[in-house]
Protein backbone atom coordinates (compact mmCIF):
# COMPACT_ATOMS: atom_id res chain seq x y z
CA UNK A 1 0.00 0.00 0.00
CA UNK A 2 1.61 3.45 -1.30
CA UNK A 3 0.29 6.27 1.29
CA UNK A 4 1.25 9.49 -0.88
CA UNK A 5 -2.52 9.64 -2.20
CA UNK A 6 -5.46 10.96 -0.09
CA UNK A 7 -8.56 9.02 0.79
CA UNK A 8 -9.07 5.34 0.84
CA UNK A 9 -5.57 4.44 1.12
CA UNK A 10 -4.55 6.28 4.44
CA UNK A 11 -4.51 4.78 7.54
CA UNK A 12 -7.80 3.69 8.81
CA UNK A 13 -9.37 1.42 12.07
CA UNK A 14 -6.89 -1.27 11.30
CA UNK A 15 -4.16 1.20 12.68
CA UNK A 16 -5.12 0.57 15.83
CA UNK A 17 -4.41 -0.82 19.48
CA UNK A 18 -3.72 -4.67 16.90
CA UNK A 19 -0.35 -5.80 14.96
CA UNK A 20 0.16 -3.46 12.55
CA UNK A 21 3.25 -2.05 10.56
CA UNK A 22 4.98 0.68 8.90
CA UNK A 23 7.87 0.33 6.18
CA UNK A 24 10.11 2.72 4.96
CA UNK A 25 13.70 4.49 6.05
CA UNK A 26 14.49 4.84 9.65
CA UNK A 27 16.78 6.76 11.24
CA UNK A 28 17.27 6.14 15.34
CA UNK A 29 19.95 6.82 17.85
CA UNK A 30 21.37 5.06 20.09
CA UNK A 31 24.08 6.89 21.37
CA UNK A 32 25.01 10.49 22.06
CA UNK A 33 26.76 11.93 19.29
CA UNK A 34 28.21 14.93 21.64
CA UNK A 35 29.87 12.08 24.00
CA UNK A 36 30.80 9.71 21.03
CA UNK A 37 31.16 9.27 17.19
CA UNK A 38 28.64 10.93 15.82
CA UNK A 39 29.05 8.89 12.73
CA UNK A 40 28.33 6.03 15.14
CA UNK A 41 25.93 6.88 17.11
CA UNK A 42 22.70 6.68 14.99
CA UNK A 43 21.32 3.23 12.81
CA UNK A 44 19.83 4.17 9.55
CA UNK A 45 17.54 1.37 7.92
CA UNK A 46 17.19 2.13 3.71
CA UNK A 47 13.99 -0.07 3.45
CA UNK A 48 12.85 -1.03 7.28
CA UNK A 49 9.82 -2.93 8.87
CA UNK A 50 8.57 -1.16 12.68
CA UNK A 51 6.05 -3.81 13.39
CA UNK A 52 3.49 -2.05 16.25
CA UNK A 53 0.94 -3.79 18.88
CA UNK A 54 -0.58 -1.97 21.52
CA UNK A 55 1.00 1.17 20.88
CA UNK A 56 4.53 -0.13 21.45
CA UNK A 57 7.22 -1.24 19.33
CA UNK A 58 7.54 -5.03 18.98
CA UNK A 59 9.49 -5.36 16.12
CA UNK A 60 12.12 -3.40 14.11
CA UNK A 61 14.71 -4.08 11.73
CA UNK A 62 15.39 -4.17 8.05
CA UNK A 63 12.50 -5.00 5.44
CA UNK A 64 14.24 -8.42 3.43
CA UNK A 65 14.58 -9.76 7.69
CA UNK A 66 11.12 -9.01 8.70
CA UNK A 67 8.49 -9.29 6.01
CA UNK A 68 8.11 -13.57 6.36
CA UNK A 69 6.68 -12.71 9.64
CA UNK A 70 4.55 -10.14 8.66
CA UNK A 71 3.34 -10.44 4.90
CA UNK A 72 -0.54 -11.40 4.66
CA UNK A 73 -0.74 -10.82 8.68
CA UNK A 74 -1.37 -7.73 9.57
CA UNK A 75 -1.83 -4.33 7.60
CA UNK A 76 1.44 -2.59 6.39
CA UNK A 77 1.53 1.37 6.05
CA UNK A 78 4.30 1.49 2.91
CA UNK A 79 6.19 5.38 3.17
CA UNK A 80 8.08 5.22 0.26
CA UNK A 81 10.82 8.50 -0.22
CA UNK A 82 10.42 9.14 3.85
CA UNK A 83 12.08 9.17 6.74
CA UNK A 84 10.79 7.43 9.75
CA UNK A 85 11.75 8.71 12.84
CA UNK A 86 10.99 8.76 16.71
CA UNK A 87 8.53 11.78 16.94
CA UNK A 88 9.92 15.01 18.33
CA UNK A 89 10.44 16.05 21.58
CA UNK A 90 10.27 19.65 22.93
CA UNK A 91 11.23 20.25 26.12
CA UNK A 92 9.88 23.84 26.71
CA UNK A 93 6.85 25.35 25.32
CA UNK A 94 3.45 27.36 26.55
CA UNK A 95 0.00 26.30 25.07
CA UNK A 96 -1.77 29.80 26.30
CA UNK A 97 1.13 31.90 23.94
CA UNK A 98 0.12 30.09 20.80
CA UNK A 99 -2.48 33.52 20.04
CA UNK A 100 0.83 35.28 20.45
CA UNK A 101 3.42 34.15 18.57
CA UNK A 102 5.29 37.12 16.83
CA UNK A 103 4.17 39.78 18.74
CA UNK A 104 6.47 42.81 17.76
CA UNK A 105 9.29 44.40 19.36
CA UNK A 106 10.04 44.00 22.83
CA UNK A 107 12.68 41.89 24.88
CA UNK A 108 11.71 39.61 28.05
CA UNK A 109 10.42 41.71 30.44
CA UNK A 110 8.66 44.49 28.46
CA UNK A 111 7.37 41.50 26.09
CA UNK A 112 6.00 39.70 29.49
CA UNK A 113 3.81 42.53 31.00
CA UNK A 114 3.00 44.00 27.24
CA UNK A 115 1.37 40.47 26.12
CA UNK A 116 2.05 37.68 27.83
CA UNK A 117 0.18 38.71 30.80
CA UNK A 118 -2.35 39.99 29.26
CA UNK A 119 -3.09 36.91 27.23
CA UNK A 120 -2.86 34.29 30.05
CA UNK A 121 -6.02 35.89 31.76
CA UNK A 122 -7.70 34.67 29.32
CA UNK A 123 -7.53 31.30 30.30
CA UNK A 124 -9.70 31.76 33.42
CA UNK A 125 -12.30 30.85 30.96
CA UNK A 126 -12.26 27.02 30.61
CA UNK A 127 -13.72 27.06 26.85
CA UNK A 128 -11.12 29.32 26.02
CA UNK A 129 -8.39 27.24 27.52
CA UNK A 130 -10.28 24.02 26.15
CA UNK A 131 -10.12 26.14 22.20
CA UNK A 132 -6.58 26.44 22.39
CA UNK A 133 -5.13 23.58 24.24
CA UNK A 134 -6.92 21.51 21.02
CA UNK A 135 -5.74 24.50 18.48
CA UNK A 136 -2.18 23.55 20.47
CA UNK A 137 -1.67 20.06 20.39
CA UNK A 138 -2.82 20.08 16.40
CA UNK A 139 0.03 22.19 15.53
CA UNK A 140 2.19 19.89 17.65
CA UNK A 141 1.33 17.05 15.66
CA UNK A 142 1.29 18.41 12.48
CA UNK A 143 4.91 19.44 13.32
CA UNK A 144 6.10 15.68 14.14
CA UNK A 145 6.11 16.65 17.89
CA UNK A 146 4.47 13.73 20.31
CA UNK A 147 6.15 15.00 23.49
CA UNK A 148 6.26 18.25 25.36
CA UNK A 149 7.33 19.85 28.33
CA UNK A 150 4.37 22.59 28.71
CA UNK A 151 3.26 25.64 30.54
CA UNK A 152 -0.20 25.97 31.30
CA UNK A 153 -1.62 28.98 32.73
CA UNK A 154 -1.74 30.12 36.58
CA UNK A 155 -5.63 28.57 36.63
CA UNK A 156 -5.86 25.06 37.39
CA UNK A 157 -8.15 24.57 34.85
CA UNK A 158 -5.96 25.30 32.03
CA UNK A 159 -4.34 22.72 32.68
CA UNK A 160 -7.60 20.31 33.12
CA UNK A 161 -8.66 21.85 29.75
CA UNK A 162 -4.95 20.53 28.14
CA UNK A 163 -4.44 17.00 29.46
CA UNK A 164 -8.00 16.74 28.68
CA UNK A 165 -7.12 17.15 25.04
CA UNK A 166 -3.73 15.30 25.45
CA UNK A 167 -5.43 12.77 26.11
CA UNK A 168 -7.96 12.58 23.41
CA UNK A 169 -4.73 11.91 21.22
CA UNK A 170 -3.40 9.70 23.96
CA UNK A 171 -0.11 12.08 23.69
CA UNK A 172 2.86 11.73 25.98
CA UNK A 173 2.80 15.26 27.73
CA UNK A 174 4.62 16.73 30.61
CA UNK A 175 2.37 20.06 31.58
CA UNK A 176 1.19 22.36 34.82
CA UNK A 177 0.04 25.07 36.84
CA UNK A 178 1.94 28.07 36.58
CA UNK A 179 3.20 29.29 40.29
CA UNK A 180 3.02 33.31 40.51
CA UNK A 181 3.10 35.09 43.78
CA UNK A 182 4.02 37.99 42.97
CA UNK A 183 5.38 40.73 40.22
CA UNK A 184 2.11 39.69 38.10
CA UNK A 185 -0.86 41.08 37.49
CA UNK A 186 -3.53 40.58 40.61
CA UNK A 187 -5.41 38.15 38.47
CA UNK A 188 -2.54 35.77 37.22
CA UNK A 189 -1.45 35.55 41.23
CA UNK A 190 -1.73 32.66 43.13
CA UNK A 191 -0.44 32.20 46.73
CA UNK A 192 2.20 30.08 48.47
CA UNK A 193 -1.03 28.03 49.75
CA UNK A 194 -2.73 28.37 47.10
CA UNK A 195 -0.37 27.23 44.61
CA UNK A 196 0.91 24.46 46.88
CA UNK A 197 -2.80 23.29 47.12
CA UNK A 198 -4.38 23.25 43.79
CA UNK A 199 -0.73 21.98 42.33
CA UNK A 200 -0.86 18.93 44.70
CA UNK A 201 -4.96 18.34 43.97
CA UNK A 202 -3.91 18.25 40.02
CA UNK A 203 -0.88 15.82 40.55
CA UNK A 204 -3.47 12.83 41.88
CA UNK A 205 -5.74 13.73 38.97
CA UNK A 206 -3.16 13.98 36.59
CA UNK A 207 0.30 12.25 37.29
CA UNK A 208 0.26 9.14 35.47
CA UNK A 209 -3.50 9.49 34.75
CA UNK A 210 -2.96 7.44 31.03
CA UNK A 211 0.08 8.72 29.74
CA UNK A 212 0.02 12.10 31.44
CA UNK A 213 2.60 13.63 33.84
CA UNK A 214 2.54 16.33 36.06
CA UNK A 215 4.89 18.87 35.99
CA UNK A 216 5.66 21.36 39.14
CA UNK A 217 5.71 24.86 37.40
CA UNK A 218 6.73 28.20 38.91
CA UNK A 219 7.39 30.36 36.46
CA UNK A 220 10.74 31.58 37.12
CA UNK A 221 12.36 33.32 40.29
CA UNK A 222 11.47 37.00 40.08
CA UNK A 223 7.63 35.77 39.62
CA UNK A 224 7.60 33.53 43.14
CA UNK A 225 8.50 34.70 46.39
CA UNK A 226 11.15 32.27 47.97
CA UNK A 227 8.57 31.12 50.42
CA UNK A 228 6.28 29.74 46.86
CA UNK A 229 9.55 28.08 45.46
CA UNK A 230 10.52 26.25 48.92
CA UNK A 231 6.73 25.19 48.50
CA UNK A 232 7.51 24.17 45.14
CA UNK A 233 10.36 22.28 46.46
CA UNK A 234 8.38 20.70 49.08
CA UNK A 235 5.33 19.54 46.68
CA UNK A 236 8.51 17.90 43.98
CA UNK A 237 9.82 16.04 46.98
CA UNK A 238 6.38 14.76 48.08
CA UNK A 239 5.77 13.62 44.55
CA UNK A 240 8.28 11.42 43.29
CA UNK A 241 8.42 10.90 39.11
CA UNK A 242 6.75 14.60 38.82
CA UNK A 243 8.62 17.08 37.03
CA UNK A 244 9.64 20.99 37.63
CA UNK A 245 10.25 23.40 34.68
CA UNK A 246 11.34 26.75 35.03
CA UNK A 247 13.31 29.56 33.06
CA UNK A 248 16.99 30.65 33.65
CA UNK A 249 19.04 33.05 32.53
CA UNK A 250 17.31 34.06 29.16
CA UNK A 251 18.37 37.71 29.23
CA UNK A 252 20.55 40.06 30.57
CA UNK A 253 17.82 42.40 32.04
CA UNK A 254 16.01 39.11 33.69
CA UNK A 255 19.63 38.06 34.91
CA UNK A 256 20.38 41.78 36.77
CA UNK A 257 16.53 41.60 38.16
CA UNK A 258 16.97 37.91 39.85
CA UNK A 259 21.16 39.28 41.35
CA UNK A 260 19.02 42.49 42.82
CA UNK A 261 16.17 40.40 44.63
CA UNK A 262 18.18 37.43 45.40
CA UNK A 263 21.64 39.48 46.83
CA UNK A 264 22.20 36.30 49.18
CA UNK A 265 22.94 34.12 45.80
CA UNK A 266 26.25 33.44 44.11
CA UNK A 267 24.40 33.61 40.90
CA UNK A 268 21.23 32.62 39.15
CA UNK A 269 21.06 28.79 39.42
CA UNK A 270 22.10 28.95 43.26
CA UNK A 271 18.35 30.71 43.82
CA UNK A 272 16.66 27.51 42.45
CA UNK A 273 19.62 24.68 44.13
CA UNK A 274 19.13 26.61 47.26
CA UNK A 275 15.30 26.40 47.18
CA UNK A 276 15.75 22.75 46.36
CA UNK A 277 13.83 22.91 42.70
CA UNK A 278 17.82 21.61 41.01
CA UNK A 279 17.49 17.45 40.48
CA UNK A 280 16.65 14.88 38.13
CA UNK A 281 13.82 15.93 36.10
CA UNK A 282 13.73 19.92 36.75
CA UNK A 283 14.06 21.81 33.12
CA UNK A 284 15.31 24.93 32.86
CA UNK A 285 14.84 26.98 29.81
CA UNK A 286 17.04 29.22 28.29
CA UNK A 287 20.39 29.41 30.06
CA UNK A 288 21.55 31.75 27.61
CA UNK A 289 23.82 33.56 29.98
CA UNK A 290 25.23 30.88 32.48
CA UNK A 291 28.80 30.60 33.82
CA UNK A 292 30.47 27.39 34.14
CA UNK A 293 29.99 27.56 37.34
CA UNK A 294 26.03 27.40 37.28
CA UNK A 295 26.89 24.71 34.24
CA UNK A 296 28.87 22.37 36.77
CA UNK A 297 26.18 22.77 39.07
CA UNK A 298 23.30 22.06 36.52
CA UNK A 299 25.53 19.03 35.50
CA UNK A 300 26.32 17.55 39.57
CA UNK A 301 22.30 18.09 39.85
CA UNK A 302 21.21 15.76 36.47
CA UNK A 303 19.26 18.61 35.81
CA UNK A 304 18.30 19.75 32.12
CA UNK A 305 18.40 22.67 29.77
CA UNK A 306 16.35 23.37 27.49
CA UNK A 307 17.80 25.08 24.24
CA UNK A 308 15.16 27.13 22.52
CA UNK A 309 17.24 29.02 19.66
CA UNK A 310 13.74 30.64 17.98
CA UNK A 311 12.93 32.63 20.69
CA UNK A 312 16.03 33.44 21.83
CA UNK A 313 16.71 35.06 18.26
CA UNK A 314 13.22 36.45 18.32
CA UNK A 315 13.26 38.29 21.32
CA UNK A 316 17.56 39.31 21.39
CA UNK A 317 17.74 37.19 24.30
CA UNK A 318 21.10 35.98 23.32
CA UNK A 319 22.85 32.86 21.67
CA UNK A 320 23.05 29.36 23.96
CA UNK A 321 26.40 27.29 23.82
CA UNK A 322 25.24 23.91 23.03
CA UNK A 323 28.53 22.36 22.63
CA UNK A 324 29.70 24.16 26.01
CA UNK A 325 26.45 23.16 27.74
CA UNK A 326 27.07 19.08 26.13
CA UNK A 327 31.42 19.08 27.39
CA UNK A 328 32.46 15.55 27.86
CA UNK A 329 33.65 16.25 30.87
CA UNK A 330 30.78 17.77 33.03
CA UNK A 331 27.76 17.15 30.31
CA UNK A 332 24.48 18.48 30.93
CA UNK A 333 21.34 17.20 29.42
CA UNK A 334 20.05 19.33 26.76
CA UNK A 335 16.80 19.03 24.75
CA UNK A 336 15.25 21.60 21.95
CA UNK A 337 12.97 23.59 22.76
CA UNK A 338 10.36 26.19 20.78
CA UNK A 339 9.01 28.05 23.87
CA UNK A 340 5.93 29.30 21.94
CA UNK A 341 5.19 32.19 22.22
CA UNK A 342 8.66 33.81 22.23
CA UNK A 343 9.86 31.17 19.74
CA UNK A 344 8.45 31.66 16.17
CA UNK A 345 7.48 27.74 15.01
CA UNK A 346 6.43 24.93 16.58
CA UNK A 347 8.40 22.60 14.07
CA UNK A 348 11.56 21.17 15.61
CA UNK A 349 12.78 21.23 11.95
CA UNK A 350 12.74 24.97 11.59
CA UNK A 351 14.19 24.87 15.32
CA UNK A 352 17.14 22.87 14.41
CA UNK A 353 17.44 25.83 11.31
CA UNK A 354 18.35 28.03 14.11
CA UNK A 355 20.15 26.17 16.30
CA UNK A 356 22.92 25.43 13.67
CA UNK A 357 22.80 29.24 13.37
CA UNK A 358 23.35 29.81 16.40
CA UNK A 359 25.73 27.47 16.86
CA UNK A 360 27.57 28.84 14.21
CA UNK A 361 27.78 32.49 15.97
CA UNK A 362 29.37 30.59 18.57
CA UNK A 363 32.00 29.23 15.84
CA UNK A 364 30.56 25.65 16.54
CA UNK A 365 29.25 23.44 14.01
CA UNK A 366 25.89 21.71 14.72
CA UNK A 367 25.91 18.48 12.34
CA UNK A 368 22.86 17.13 11.36
CA UNK A 369 23.57 14.14 13.92
CA UNK A 370 23.82 16.33 17.02
CA UNK A 371 20.81 17.94 15.75
CA UNK A 372 18.55 14.83 14.96
CA UNK A 373 19.74 13.35 18.05
CA UNK A 374 18.90 16.29 19.94
CA UNK A 375 15.29 16.49 18.74
CA UNK A 376 14.72 12.84 19.52
CA UNK A 377 16.57 10.92 21.51
CA UNK A 378 18.52 13.86 23.30
CA UNK A 379 15.22 15.21 23.99
CA UNK A 380 13.91 12.04 25.67
CA UNK A 381 17.28 11.82 27.48
CA UNK A 382 16.89 15.36 29.48
CA UNK A 383 12.69 14.47 30.47
CA UNK A 384 14.57 10.75 31.92
CA UNK A 385 12.22 9.08 29.24
CA UNK A 386 14.67 7.77 27.11
CA UNK A 387 14.41 4.32 28.19
CA UNK A 388 10.44 4.51 26.40
CA UNK A 389 10.77 7.37 24.20
CA UNK A 390 12.74 8.56 21.28
CA UNK A 391 14.42 5.49 20.00
CA UNK A 392 12.92 3.16 17.70
CA UNK A 393 13.47 0.05 19.55
CA UNK A 394 11.32 -3.14 20.63
CA UNK A 395 9.37 -2.15 23.60
CA UNK A 396 9.55 1.58 23.54
CA UNK A 397 6.75 3.30 23.14
CA UNK A 398 5.20 3.40 19.24
CA UNK A 399 5.23 7.57 18.95
CA UNK A 400 6.96 7.97 15.56
CA UNK A 401 6.92 10.99 13.17
CA UNK A 402 7.27 10.44 8.66
CA UNK A 403 9.03 12.51 6.85
CA UNK A 404 9.22 13.83 3.45
CA UNK A 405 12.28 14.45 2.22
CA UNK A 406 10.36 15.82 -1.18
CA UNK A 407 7.84 18.02 0.58
CA UNK A 408 8.68 21.04 -1.46
CA UNK A 409 9.78 21.89 -5.06
CA UNK A 410 12.86 23.50 -4.06
CA UNK A 411 13.48 20.93 -1.31
CA UNK A 412 13.07 17.80 -3.70
CA UNK A 413 15.40 19.46 -6.17
CA UNK A 414 17.85 20.34 -3.69
CA UNK A 415 17.83 16.73 -2.64
CA UNK A 416 18.35 14.77 -6.03
CA UNK A 417 21.61 16.32 -5.44
CA UNK A 418 22.56 14.94 -2.07
CA UNK A 419 25.42 12.83 -1.93
CA UNK A 420 24.74 10.94 1.41
CA UNK A 421 22.29 10.46 4.21
CA UNK A 422 23.62 13.41 6.50
CA UNK A 423 23.59 15.64 3.70
CA UNK A 424 19.92 14.74 3.05
CA UNK A 425 19.10 15.63 6.67
CA UNK A 426 21.02 18.66 6.85
CA UNK A 427 19.00 19.85 3.54
CA UNK A 428 15.59 18.49 5.65
CA UNK A 429 16.83 20.99 8.99
CA UNK A 430 17.72 23.90 7.26
CA UNK A 431 14.38 24.19 4.21
CA UNK A 432 11.98 21.75 6.15
CA UNK A 433 8.89 23.01 8.19
CA UNK A 434 5.66 21.29 8.89
CA UNK A 435 4.73 20.73 4.96
CA UNK A 436 7.97 17.94 5.63
CA UNK A 437 5.54 15.93 7.96
CA UNK A 438 3.48 13.57 6.36
CA UNK A 439 1.96 11.77 9.68
CA UNK A 440 2.38 11.17 12.78
CA UNK A 441 1.98 7.95 14.84
CA UNK A 442 0.80 8.40 18.86
CA UNK A 443 1.20 5.39 20.45
CA UNK A 444 1.11 3.30 17.41
CA UNK A 445 -1.68 5.18 15.73
CA UNK A 446 -2.05 7.47 12.53
CA UNK A 447 -3.61 10.88 14.79
CA UNK A 448 -1.97 13.22 12.20
CA UNK A 449 -2.10 12.35 8.12
CA UNK A 450 -1.71 15.23 5.94
CA UNK A 451 -3.12 13.35 3.39
CA UNK A 452 -6.52 13.16 5.03
CA UNK A 453 -7.95 15.69 3.58
CA UNK A 454 -10.03 17.88 4.57
CA UNK A 455 -9.84 16.13 8.09
CA UNK A 456 -6.41 15.10 8.88
CA UNK A 457 -6.40 14.57 12.49
CA UNK A 458 -7.96 11.35 14.84
CA UNK A 459 -8.52 11.08 18.11
CA UNK A 460 -6.85 7.94 19.81
CA UNK A 461 -10.38 6.47 19.31
CA UNK A 462 -10.33 6.28 15.90
CA UNK A 463 -13.02 8.96 15.61
CA UNK A 464 -12.36 12.36 13.45
CA UNK A 465 -11.16 15.05 15.19
CA UNK A 466 -13.47 18.11 14.27
CA UNK A 467 -11.71 21.36 13.69
CA UNK A 468 -11.79 23.72 17.13
CA UNK A 469 -13.89 26.41 17.15
CA UNK A 470 -11.95 29.43 17.40
ZN1 LIG B 1 9.32 30.07 28.19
Amino acid sequence: MTRSRPGPDAPDSRFGPGRHALRGATLSFHADPFLSDPHASYTHLPDALVVIEDGRIAEAGPYDRLRASVEGSMPVAHYPDALILPGFVDTHIHYPQTQMIGAFGEQLLEWLNKYTFVTEQQFADPAHAAMVSELFLRELLRAGTTTAAVYCTVHPGSVDAFFQASQRFDTRMIAGKVLMDRNAPQALRDTVQSGYEDSRDLIAKWHGNGRQLYCITPRFAATSSQAQLESAARLWREHPGTYMQTHLSENLGEVGWIAELFPDCCDYFEVYRRAGLAGPRAIFAHAVHVSEDELCACHRAGAALSHCPTSNLFLGSGLFRVFDAKRADRPVRVGLGTDIGGGTAFSQLQTLNEAYKVAALNQTRLTAAHAFYLATRGGAHALYLDDRLGAIEPGYEADLVVLDLKSTPLMDFRMRYCADLMERLFVLMTLGDDRAVRATYVAGRPVYDRSRQPAPFRYADGSAAPAPAC
